[in-house]
């Protein structure tokens, strides 16, 4: 694919230029169906949800397939093939929510190919939002989802065992990106995928899945899997999913915030760069050392994002694009 990094294109521009201070009915100003995503990946991912959309699927069904395709990359990437934590094994956090409030997710969970599709059948099949650890695996795997070998992908083990020399745990800024990885050897590398759909009914559903910071605690769990932290959607006002540094996008209830910026009128951009804002200044002169990215899309389809470091891309597919974008940053 042509690889464009344009910070305004089309209805981009009106993301980022400006604040609407009304929602008017959903109706007209609605651009169709229109797919998010974090980092260089997402290009891939968008394909898969595209897949789906473009058929007139739901916005659920898109960001469960889009994700998948990243999830199902054995080069070091997002799910079984990410960099393990300092004990050498592979743990994934995943969730889901649709434009009904409904929400799943899976902490902690080993051995299991597609966790984003785990989150999904922990949201419609169960009585939970969460399942975690050795009773998320027991429910991944009695609901037919394969046990998986307990092996590195052979970027993860070279890089496991260049980390090993030193057993420093100090995730680089932008990891997420294959040049950005000392050690990836240039291959596609990342550990964290997110994405939001507005369908062609008008619904918006998000998705977000990451085999969580490479060489973190045993039982680390990041913001990825938290509804609220990592993507929320509320239907009536729109979506935010985040990437980068967990804890501090905890702190912040990252995704949750930024779609409370847009229910105050904020557009997407701008309702990122709030959040972000926020962070900058908790983290004071630590923010340097960090990085955290929003994506958000409001209830017509206007997406936008904000990144507290440069160097963040995130994907945009709809009818009439599909281009690779580079957000703005708060520091430059
Ligand atoms: N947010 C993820 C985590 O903290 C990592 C990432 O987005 O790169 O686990």
């Amino acid at each position: 694919m042509e690889r464009r990094r344009l910070l305004q294109y089309g209805f981009l521009a009106a993301a980022t230029s400006f604040i609407s201070r009304s929602l008017p009915a959903r109706t007209a100003k609605s651009t169709g169906p229109v797919v998010i995503s974090t980092w260089d990946a997402g290009v891939e991912a968008n394909k898969g949800a595209w897949e789906v959309l473009s058929r007139a699927g739901t916005a659920l069904d898109a960001v469960e397939k889009g994700v998948m395709v990243t999830e199902a990359s054995q080069n070091c990437c997002v799910g079984l093939g990410g960099n393990p934590d300092r004990e050498g094994i592979v743990t994934l956090d995943a969730c889901i929510m649709d434009h009904r409030f409904n929400c799943g997710g899976v902490m902690f969970l080993e051995r299991i190919k597609h966790p984003v599709s785990v989150a999904r059948r922990v949201m419609e099949k169960t009585p939970h939002v969460y399942l975690a650890g050795a009773g998320a695996q027991q429910f991944a795997v009695s609901e037919g989802f394969p046990l998986e070998p307990q092996v590195l992908s052979e970027p993860a083990r070279k890089q496991y065992k260049e980390w090993l020399k030193k057993s420093h745990y100090a995730p680089a800024v932008n990891r997420e990106n294959t040049e950005n990885r000392p050690g990836a050897g240039g291959v596609f590398d990342h550990d964290t995928i997110a994405m939001l759909a507005l369908d062609a009914y008008g619904d918006l559903s998000g998705s977000c899945t990451t085999s969580g910071m490479g060489f973190k605690m045993r039982g680390r769990v990041g913001d990825s899997p938290i509804i609220g932290s990592g993507l929320y959607v509320d239907n009536a006002v729109g979506a935010c999913a985040a990437t980068g540094q967990g804890e501090d996008i905890i702190r912040v209830a990252g995704a949750a915030s930024v779609v409370e910026y847009m229910r105050a009128g904020y557009a997407p951009a701008p309702a990122c760069r709030k959040v972000i804002e926020r962070l900058a200044r908790i983290k004071g002169d630590k923010a340097r050392d960090i990085q955290v990215a929003f994506i958000a899309m409001d209830r017509y389809g206007t997406v936008g994002a904000y990144a507290l470091q440069k160097g963040f891309t995130y994907a945009v597919k709809s009818e009439e694009k599909e281009v690779l974008l580079s957000a703005d940053s708060w520091f430059s």
